[in-house]
């Protein structure tokens, strides 16, 4: 689109931009663009500049050219023609929460969709519609009303957008799938400034990139989700002093896999924040332990988790339970993990967790830098593995858990420490992992090949759907998918 010069394309109705004769700077196209977006448009000098470039990770400090605040799916069409037309780079900020800070790139142009944050539910159909520059907690809120939840992270303040299309999981993912498998269908601006629905009927090509392959494809401007019953879970949480990690993890291994599918827990190697519901004994030690998420009677959740009960080192030394409204155990990391703090993490796939694995485990949960850092295994099997392989994106359905280790810290002056545990933690387990990672939890400095190894047998049908409908990769800021050689099709 866009070879018109009367101002308007008339394939999708959107405004067209004015290219120059001579080449306009960066700063001429800001200008330009403040008068076209009904948005605000936040560039170096502006007095808001250094907070709005402030994203979830404190440890990513990039300067973009500018942050063009899209107030609709228009300003995204527009925003998208400027920045082609004039070879800027371009970034696009759902949450902005990746680890790698994917959404902020040095003399960028950022796409931010934060203005975009909007929920319709409809109770009947249990259906809902999300603006893409939504956070979790903007479904949760919205959807809870009517009894109704997605899958989606364990943390309400990412955004809908990274954690959707890079495939999504969470407490209800053993019942319910990934945050993909309840994607309907979206709205998205493509790299030529058009408009599009994308579903299993219209550009399923398309739609079947979109689940799991990140933001490679264009800006979701919009998601539609199938909902699902839920309103107050059981929750419960299980902790055991960290020598006792072999132990648990021999039990856990065995026990979760085979558990019913309403029951979830995340394994997690963690030191005790000090406050409620913690015994002030407990206080910032290290311990190893299972966060639990049941969705069946809440009557039975203690039931549900008995099992506990046979870990050979015995009984856990800390157990809460209580019923929760999911909303509450959605946020309940929210204040411990605030935006600002330094992070680093790496991930993997595991199908299995082999003595060998647990050893790495054993040392390094002995070792966290950090008060906050951690390592967690979130089961991704039951419901995301009955979907079939190459129904979407996502390389990895026999895999039983994604796991991550973090270091965080407040501190920047920690920021080197945290790397360096997180990549020689990742180093000695890799081996006994699947070979890949959840794509949302791929480290920032790795390389290429990481990529590739998400992907792996769908990687090249991802190439050739990204050389349909972005041969140039324009988006490129993000776990790139490279288009395929040869002419698009
Ligand atoms: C504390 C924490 C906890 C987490 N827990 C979980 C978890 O439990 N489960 C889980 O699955 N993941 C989890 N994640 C990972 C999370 O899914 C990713 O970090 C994800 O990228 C966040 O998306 P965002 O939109 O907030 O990020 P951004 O940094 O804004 O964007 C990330 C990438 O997605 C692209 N993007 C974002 N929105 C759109 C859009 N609307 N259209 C097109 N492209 C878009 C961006 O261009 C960028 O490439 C967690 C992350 C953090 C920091």
């Amino acid at each position: 689109m866009n070879e018109t010069d009367t101002g308007t394309s008339t394939e999708t109705g959107t405004p067209a931009t004015d290219p120059t004769a001579t080449d306009p700077t960066a700063t001429d196209v800001v200008g330009l663009m403040r008068t076209e977006l009904r948005g605000p448009v936040i560039a170096q000098g502006d007095p808001e500049y250094d907070e709005a470039r402030k994203i979830y990770n404190g440890m990513i400090d990039r300067k973009p050219t500018a942050m063009v605040r899209c107030s609709d799916a228009a300003d995204v069409m527009t925003a998208v023609d400027f920045i082609r037309d004039h070879g800027l780079e371009l970034a696009v900020r759902g949450g902005g929460h990746s680890g790698g800070g994917l959404c902020l790139v040095d003399d960028a142009i950022t796409i931010d969709l934060s203005p975009m944050r909007w929920v319709r539910v409809d109770p009947a159909q249990k259906t809902a519609w999300v603006g893409g520059g939504s956070q979790l907690r903007d479904l949760d809120h919205a959807a809870h009303a009517f009894g109704l939840a997605i899958p989606a992270g364990i943390m309400s303040t990412t955004g809908i957008g990274g954690l959707t299309l890079g495939g999504g999981h969470g407490h209800l993912t053993r019942k319910y799938g990934l945050t993909i498998d309840s994607l309907l269908s979206v709205d998205m601006v493509l790299a030529d400034g058009s408009f599009v629905t994308a579903s299993e009927t219209e550009h399923s090509d398309l739609f079947w990139a979109l689940r799991g392959g990140g933001g490679n494809f264009g800006i979701v401007t919009a998601f539609k989700f199938q909902l699902h019953p839920v309103h107050t879970v059981g929750v419960a949480l299980t902790l055991w002093p960290v020598e006792k990690t072999r132990e648990v993890l021999e039990w856990y291994r065995e026990f979760l896999p085979q558990a019913p599918e309403d029951l979830s827990g995340f394994f997690a190697a963690l030191t005790v924040p000090p406050g409620p519901p913690f015994p002030e004994e407990i206080h910032g030690k290290k311990m190893c332990g299972v966060v639990w998420c049941w969705t069946g009677d809440l009557a039975r959740t203690d039931e549900a988790i008995a099992a506990v009960a046979e870990v050979e080192a015995g009984p856990p030394a800390f157990r809460f339970t209580a019923p929760m409204p999911y909303p509450a155990l959605q946020s309940m990391f929210d204040e411990l993990l605030r935006k600002g703090l330094q992070w680093y993490w790496r991930g993997d796939f595991f199908d299995r967790i082999t003595d060998e694995a647990i050893d790495v485990h054993v040392k390094f949960a002995e070792n966290l830098p950090t008060a906050l850092s951690t390592m967690h295994l979130y089961p991704v099997n039951a419901a995301a593995a009955r979907v079939s392989e190459d129904a979407t994106a996502w390389g990895y359905r026999e895999a039983v858990w994604s796991g991550v280790i973090a270091g965080i810290d407040p501190d920047p002056a920690n920021a080197d420490a945290v790397k360096q545990w997180a990549r020689a933690y990742w180093h000695d387990l890799h081996p006994y992992s699947m070979g890949g990672a959840y794509v949302n939890f791929i480290g920032e400095d790795e390389h290429q090949d990481r990529v590739q190894a998400t992907y792996r047998h769908n990687y090249d049908r991802l190439a050739e759907v990204k050389r349909k409908y972005d041969p140039n990769n324009l988006f490129h800021a993000n776990q790139n998918i490279e288009p395929a050689a040869g002419k698009a099709a």
